[in-house]
């Protein structure tokens, strides 16, 4: 299941971006607890009260659309969006990882030379000034870039292509995947936290 949860740490600080599995690992061990946004109130809820209250929730037929449930053989359960973690105290450092991936979801995979969004397997990685003229690995410097485009413009910067860029590229403040889901109608709780990590 391609859903995230938040962690926050043990201040409500937004610390980490997990997948469900995980976070539902770490709410049966007790390691974490359920943050849950219930009429603008924050509740709580350990890893039984929150199957409770999701099985009144089906039971009631209240499940919302933009919910997401976990069915196993025995009983229903609803994906947390948030999830505080009882025993982490820290606040990482707060470095994005450069990587293929941040940099897609930085850039809404779409080129950031003729602006089209395209899927995944149709998209690359530019070097802004090309590796044969010094130009590096950085946030700076790399650009999501359909194929086409970045045959077109080939070991030349944009300026000598003449292909524009759509805005220069940053380093972005961050987690991507943060700013990618906080756009979906059904991670808006996390906006109440991921403020207080910037
Ligand atoms: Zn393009």
């Amino acid at each position: 299941m391609q859903v995230s949860v938040l962690a926050l740490n043990r201040h409500y600080v937004a610390v980490h971006v997990l997948p469900v599995q995980r976070a539902f690992s770490l709410l049966w061990k007790g390691s974490a607890e359920v943050v849950n946004v219930e009429q603008n109130q924050f509740l709580s809820y350990d890893f039984d009260g929150w199957r409770e209250i999701s099985q009144l929730k089906a039971n009631l037929e209240e499940r919302d659309d933009t919910d997401d449930w976990i069915r196993t053989v025995r009983f229903e359960i609803q994906v947390p969006r948030i999830v505080r973690l009882l025993r982490y105290d820290r606040v990482p450092r707060n470095v994005v990882k450069f990587s293929r991936r941040n940099i897609f979801l930085r850039d809404g995979h779409c080129c950031q030379y003729c602006d089209g969004r395209f899927p995944r397997h149709l998209l690359s990685l530019d070097h802004v000034v090309p590796r044969s003229r010094g130009g590096g690995d950085s946030w700076e410097n790399v650009v999501c870039a359909c194929l086409a485009c970045n045959v077109r413009k080939g070991g030349r910067t944009p300026q000598e292509a003449g292909m524009a860029l759509k805005s220069p590229p940053v380093r972005p403040k961050r987690n991507p995947l943060i700013s990618h889901q906080l756009a979906q109608q059904k991670y808006a709780s996390w906006g109440k936290f991921v403020w207080m990590s910037e």
